[in-house]
């Protein structure tokens, strides 16, 4: 946990959020600021700032974010017709909080390439 992580302060509590799902190792709550129909973000309970990070993290953290993604993808009914999973990492990619996480989009048609 680090003190002054906005998205460790969602997985502890301390900061409420719209929790979709939450196992022992990821939390998954909707975006406040959503970019489709289901925006849900995915993030890791122990704190890896960026996928440049993840070197030390444990690999079953790693494969219970792409699981719940799925999972809740399922949850929000846009699994038949498709969804988008997205990491951005670092400045170019408008990273704008250093806890790694993952969107999952759906709900509308996404343009491709993104912006
Ligand atoms: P990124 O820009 O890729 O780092 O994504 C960060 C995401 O966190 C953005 O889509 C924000 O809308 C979202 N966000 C910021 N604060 C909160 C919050 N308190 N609860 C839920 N989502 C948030």
């Amino acid at each position: 946990m680090s003190a002054d992580c906005l998205f460790c302060k969602i997985v502890s509590g301390a900061i409420p959020s719209d929790i979709v799902h939450r196992d022992q190792q990821v939390t998954a709550f909707r975006d406040i600021q959503p970019r489709a129909p289901v925006h849900i973000l995915v993030v890791p309970n122990q704190h890896i700032a960026s996928l440049g990070e993840v070197d030390g993290a444990e690999p079953a953290v790693l494969a219970a974010l792409f699981r719940a993604a799925a999972a809740v993808a399922r949850q929000a009914g846009v699994a038949e017709r498709g969804y988008r999973v997205v990491v951005n990492t670092g400045a170019d990619a408008g990273q704008s909080v250093a806890h790694l996480h993952l969107h999952v989009l759906g709900g509308r048609a996404l343009g491709w390439p993104p912006g």
